[in-house]
């Protein structure tokens, strides 16, 4: 049994969870990567009866009888759910209160992960942004104007 909340980038919406987590899943599909934006997705699998949202929200439908909700004022991707699986929903981990707090325990379609993703840990890290883009002026120009 778990009480959880979370929130939009906005807060014009908000959810409350009390009850049991079904998955914590980290999902690579390349339905979630477009929807979302992100190389991967993380989702809390809720009872949608113990689950209560406030705000406006809309749905697209991604295919048939599966939708994804998102704040229309910020555009932040709140949940999956399809008419497939009536009893539960995949509410986005990310939009947790406390994100810190996620706990993963399975990683699903891994063929469709993206490969830059093996690379992670070897790639330079920053507490912030880079300081300043690397490459000559004339190129910093380009990208800025693009
Ligand atoms: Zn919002
Ligand atoms: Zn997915």
């Amino acid at each position: 049994m778990a009480f959880l909340t979370g929130r939009c980038m906005c807060e014009a919406v908000t959810w409350t969870y009390s009850g049991d987590i079904t998955r914590n899943l980290v999902c690579y599909c390349a339905d979630c990567q477009r929807a979302t934006s992100a190389p991967l997705t993380a989702f809390l699998g809720m009872r949608p009866e113990q689950l209560s949202w406030s705000g406006d929200i809309r749905h697209y439908e991604s295919s048939p009888d599966t939708f994804r909700g998102f704040c229309p004022s910020c555009g932040t991707r709140l949940y999956f759910r399809s008419d497939r699986w009536p009893h539960e929903i995949h509410v986005h981990a990310a939009t947790m209160t406390n994100p810190d707090d996620y706990q993963p325990d399975a990683q699903v379609f891994m063929p469709s992960r993206v490969k830059w993703l093996d690379r992670l840990p070897t790639i330079p890290t920053h507490d912030g942004f880079q300081q300043r883009p690397s490459g000559p002026p004339a190129h910093r120009t380009a990208l800025r104007s693009g």
